[in-house]
């Protein structure tokens, strides 16, 4: 990993990040060991992309669930990513970044939690979301 690139992205990117197991969007950076996530502890590595199509940020955030706490636990409310990991590409600037793609492409085997799609699952919106 790059500390360069965590540094310069840190704040606006992981305000505009999230995680794709659990879909809470509070990161932990643990020096020398990397990027949690803080709820379920899926580890994200940030890398600049070559390919920035003009944008001032390109990002690649590889996420990684081999330190994920309680993957197979439902209660939790987790999704695994398939074969363990899974990388989203970001382009933008500060304040307006948006998801160029995912990879592997959600479809029908796998798709990232959405964004706070677990907060509170007793919220109608919430539900009616994951339905
Ligand atoms: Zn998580």
């Amino acid at each position: 990993m790059s500390l360069e690139v965590i540094d310069r992205h840190s704040e606006a990117l992981f305000e505009f990040l999230w995680c794709p197991v659990c879909g809470h969007e509070v990161f932990s950076h643990i020096p020398f060991e990397g990027v949690f996530c803080r709820n379920c502890n899926t580890q994200v590595e940030l890398k600049a992309s070559r390919e920035d199509r003009g944008y001032e940020d390109a990002v690649l955030a590889c996420f990684d669930t081999q330190t994920t706490w309680n993957l197979h636990v439902d209660e939790k409310l987790r999704r695994d990513l398939p074969d363990g990991s899974a990388r989203v590409k970001i382009l933008g600037a500060p304040g307006a970044y948006t998801v160029d793609w995912w990879s592997p492409e959600p479809g029908e085997a796998w798709e990232p939690v959405e964004r706070g799609a677990f907060d509170d699952v007793d919220e109608p919106e919430a539900v009616a979301h994951l339905a």
